[in-house]
């Protein structure tokens, strides 16, 4: 059986409440042998601790606060955070980053000196991190990217993952120069985003992990649904496709991929 690692869900989130067992187990079933947990709120990291705990080498955490719950990240919060990060399960800081999509909610400066505080951290606990970028809604402003790099370069980091690729293709480059991988998830199924797919050739397999995101960002056939990690051989058939190879190779190669990213 081939099977997977989805390197980013969000099992978590109340849309797996009333089944979040269920799905886990047909994960497992369905090859998705392991699975990293991204609890990026406050409340999240002790249900992420609980849920690695059950799933015992299968489940896996990282922990922060996400760009656009910035305004979580207390003097007290942070300690807390620190904590959290210096047990075993947790493999990563994230998810980290900014998010200028949602700048009326969460002030640009903030989303800044949150992320700068908590790229800090990763360089002292020498863990990677797992990076959220999204740009403004006004079409040619990139410089959520251009900020994101530029706060990046003044660290000593333990490895990163650019989650959710959807940039350009220069910020590809940017992040494998820095040594990072690209998290590649449903919407490079998705019709409008043939510039990913372009992009995601050149680079190759190498440097990619693959991911779900779930609940949100479904494959292109079950858009409008919850995703899950369930998803992730379809999202991986449609990279094979993408990239002219056999579904095997992507499977063996993205999970050694993961596997080293988050030193699992
Ligand atoms: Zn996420």
């Amino acid at each position: 059986m081939i099977t997977f690692i989805d390197s980013h869900a969000h099992l978590n989130d109340e849309a797996f409440d009333q089944d979040r067992e269920k799905i886990i187990s047909d994960c497992f079933a369905a090859g998705v042998k392991q699975m990293v947990e991204i609890a990026c709120e406050v409340e999240e990291w002790q249900q992420a601790f609980e849920l690695c705990q059950k799933y015992e080498g299968q489940i896996y955490g990282a922990a922060a606060v996400h760009p656009i719950n910035a305004v979580q990240l207390t003097e007290e919060s942070f300690e807390n955070l620190k904590k959290f990060l210096t047990l075993d399960v947790f493999k990563a800081v994230g998810e980290i980053g900014l998010d200028y999509f949602y700048e009326d909610s969460s002030p640009r400066a903030l989303q800044q000196e949150v992320f700068e505080k908590q790229i800090d951290l990763a360089s002292i606990i020498k863990k990677p991190i797992v990076l959220h970028c999204r740009k403004a809604k006004e079409e040619q402003d990139f410089s959520a990217y251009e900020d994101m790099f530029f706060l990046l370069k003044k660290y000593n980091l333990s490895g990163g993952v650019l989650h959710c690729f959807s940039g350009r293709k220069e910020d590809a480059y940017r992040a494998l120069d820095m040594g990072f991988y690209l998290g590649i998830n449903g919407l490079i199924g998705y019709k409008k985003n043939e510039d990913i797919r372009q992009t995601i050739k050149q680079v190759g397999l190498k440097y990619l992990l693959l991911e779900t995101d779930c609940p949100y960002l479904p494959p292109q056939s079950k858009r409008g649904k919850r995703n899950s990690p369930v998803n992730i051989p379809e999202i991986a058939q449609n990279l094979a496709d993408i990239l002219g190879k056999n579904i095997n190779e992507v499977a063996d190669i993205t999970t050694q991929n993961a596997k080293a990213f988050y030193n699992i």
